[in-house]
């Protein structure tokens, strides 16, 4: 049985294949542009593999429909975990085209040629973005919540959402599982795989590199917000946890119907927190510098998992910001 995983080249895909290569029996197909991701992580994910036989690299973009529909040709295809995707909601506001095109076309596109080829199972990597501006009372949030994204990549995948959920509509055998992630952090126990952004943006791997002197100051953008020390609360999900949930999620359509299943712990830790973890287990004091408010920013993001948690068999792991600062400062200390 042939899995393709798009975007395996990157931080959240590099973590589901080196689980998948664990765990499983697939042989798995890897479409990457290696725009965002790394040929580097593509090595280190067939090093894993014992066999040398299980993984089957296509340094490919999404938009040559002709090329893609090839690679369907010569594997047989029959299940999908998609990642590939832009990711940076600044940047989306700044070039809402980029985000669109790949995001919601290209995923248009695949979708296309799945159906076409007989592909059963999509699970899609989808974001907490689709929330948009939500209300206090409203946290945590439910997957049944209005969605009502405030940026492009927010709306692109939302819009890929709606599509996969129309298409399955009209195709009994093509099932789905929509995963909303919150924010992904963390690396792998053994250090093989990590976060590795650029430029990087996401909180933790920047208070990282703070720590370890690669950068001089982390900046908090914003201490004035309405919570109980000022600065965003965040639901951080080790990536280990989130890569596992991809796992359940294939197993689970082979018993259920398609659904769309938030990806968080359920509870928040704010800025200023993860600023005092990180200094706890780097042992490093460093400079901290109040901003102002960046554009977009929520105040509180948590979600609401007792769906992923009573309907899928996922149980986290490492369910511990401690743990994921660690793993994280162990990953940065190496790249
Ligand atoms: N943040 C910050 N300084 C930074 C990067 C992020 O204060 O250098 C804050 C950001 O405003 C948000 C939280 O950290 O409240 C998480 O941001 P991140 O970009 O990691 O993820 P997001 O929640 O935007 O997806």
């Amino acid at each position: 049985m042939q899995i393709l995983v798009t975007g395996a080249a990157g931080y959240i895909g590099s973590h589901v294949v080196k689980q998948l290569l664990e765990q499983t029996d697939y042989k798995i197909v890897i479409i990457d542009n290696l725009s965002t991701g790394f040929d580097s992580t593509i090595e280190t994910l067939k090093s894993l593999d014992t066999t040398k036989s299980r993984i089957k690299f296509y340094n490919q973009d999404l938009s040559n429909w002709s090329e893609i529909e090839k690679i369907f040709e010569e594997n047989c295809i029959k299940e999908i975990i998609h990642f590939a995707a832009f990711s940076q909601v600044a940047e989306s506001m700044k070039n809402p085209i980029k985000y669109y095109s790949n995001n919601t076309i290209n995923t248009t596109n695949l979708i296309n040629i799945a159906t076409k080829y007989g592909v059963k199972k999509f699970i899609f990597s989808s974001t907490a973005a689709v929330y948009g501006e939500v209300s206090s009372e409203n946290i945590p949030i439910k997957e049944s919540l209005i969605t009502n994204p405030i940026n492009p990549y927010g709306s692109s995948k939302l819009f890929s959402e709606s599509i996969i959920k129309d298409v399955a509509s009209i195709k009994n055998d093509f099932k789905y599982i929509i995963l909303r992630y919150f924010n992904v952090a963390g690396a792998d126990l053994d250090g093989k795989v990590g976060e590795c952004h650029n430029p990087e943006t996401h909180l933790i791997p920047l208070v990282i590199k703070t720590a370890l002197g690669k950068r001089e100051s982390i900046k908090i953008f914003g201490d004035d917000y309405d919570t109980p020390d000022g600065t965003c609360i965040r639901d951080y999900i080790h990536v280990c946890d989130l890569a596992d949930a991809h796992i359940e999620a294939l197993k689970y359509l082979d018993t259920n119907e398609s659904d769309t299943f938030n990806c968080g712990y359920g509870y928040g830790y704010s800025v200023k927190e993860v600023v005092e973890m990180v200094k706890k287990v780097s042992n490093v004091e460093f400079k901290i510098e109040i901003e102002k408010r960046r554009v977009g920013d929520p105040a509180v993001l948590i979600s609401d998992n007792t769906k992923i948690k009573t309907k899928m068999n996922w149980t986290p792991k490492y369910n511990d910001l401690e743990l994921i600062c660690k793993t994280a400062l162990e990953w940065e200390k190496r790249i």
